[in-house]
């Protein structure tokens, strides 16, 4: 199932953020879809869920991230926050990619879209255990530390859910396998300590996060640099060898105990014609995407493992494009077979 739910958009322009997120990326894949011929004779309530209602509460949050980091959230600093998160202040403390004028919004409701959409993460994980495979049309905010948001993610919603997930009893373990061009350094620093989450992430060797300075003026390593379970570094130019590289990282991550769910961080921000400059480090075709996300599929269907997708990173007018040969390949698997 694809579940998506308008109410937890977050159009970043009306906040008056000017960072290259096409505002429609998750209605042009629904639209794409309701045309595909994978899909026709179907009617939409079949293969397309929204939101059940579920909502997530300050307790779901202090699982994962600090307390003094959830206070601010909950509170005045939340603005603040926000700024920071989204590196909307330059250094000399004037506005950058931020013009306030153009805000219809005010920031503090982008932490409002970001629990609506945390929740529907969460939703995404609840529904994969009944039915074997749901893809949330938002979620992935993969870079967001136990004691600060970071590169656009206030929240690092797949370790929410799954904390709640298995607060509730409903699983012991989980695997986040993380295909974004960038580093799941948040993901990775939340759960190095716990063996309950096992994390792979394939992504750009060089650039952003792992560009930062490395170690404080006190010597305190960045969080960023916290390994991953398994960590799959590509090089610029190595695009060619990317899915030899994934199959060996799957064949390394099925040597774990085998999970209870697996949420994949499906970013699309490797693709050729992404609009972010700085996921130019990684440059595949749609093809290749496409066989990097079957093969993911596939592995964890053969082995009949529940698996929540999130869309993760994707900028610029054609981030759409990778995700609909995979959800109509999926689709075209799962819908008859739940
Ligand atoms: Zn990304």
């Amino acid at each position: 199932m694809v579940l998506f739910d308008p109410g937890s958009r977050i159009p970043l322009r009306e906040f008056g953020i000017l960072i290259p997120v096409a505002p429609n990326r998750s209605e042009r894949v629904l639209d794409e879809l309701r045309r595909s011929p994978v899909l026709a004779g179907r009617d939409e309530s079949q293969w397309r869920l929204t939101s059940d209602g579920t909502e997530l509460c300050r307790a779901d949050i202090e699982r994962v991230h600090a307390p003094e980091y959830v206070e601010r959230l909950f509170s005045d600093g939340l603005k603040q926050v926000i700024l920071e998160v989204f590196e909307l202040i330059d250094d000399d403390g004037r506005p950058h990619r931020y013009d306030p004028a153009l805000a219809t919004h005010p920031l503090s409701d982008l932490f409002k879209g970001s629990l609506h959409w945390t929740a529907r993460t969460y939703q995404a994980g609840s529904e994969a255990l009944e039915r074997g495979f749901c893809y949330h049309l938002g979620g992935g905010a993969h870079h967001a530390h136990y004691r600060f948001g970071h590169g656009f993610c206030i929240v690092n919603d797949s370790v929410v859910a799954i904390r709640r997930l298995q607060a509730e009893s409903r699983i012991r373990t989980a695997w986040v396998i993380d295909v974004d061009a960038h580093k799941g350094d948040g993901t990775a620093a939340l759960t190095a300590t716990d063996a309950s989450i096992v994390t792979l992430s394939v992504h750009m060797a060089s650039g952003w996060p792992l560009d930062l300075p490395r170690y404080d003026k006190d010597g305190v390593e960045h969080p960023s640099f916290t390994p991953s379970d398994i960590d799959v570094p590509i090089e610029s130019g190595e695009e060619g060898v990317y899915l030899v590289r994934l199959r060996e990282a799957l064949d390394r991550l099925w040597e774990y105990p085998r999970p209870d769910l697996v949420y994949v961080i499906g970013g699309v921000d490797p693709y050729e014609h992404d609009g972010l400059p700085s996921t130019q480090g990684l440059r595949l075709t749609l093809e290749q995407l496409l066989e990097r996300d079957r093969t993911i599929f596939d592995r964890l269907r053969a082995a009949q493992l529940p698996q929540a997708w999130l869309m993760a990173g994707g900028y610029g007018e054609r981030a759409w494009e990778p995700y609909v040969p995979f959800l109509e390949y999926a689709l075209a698997r799962t819908l008859d077979h739940e």
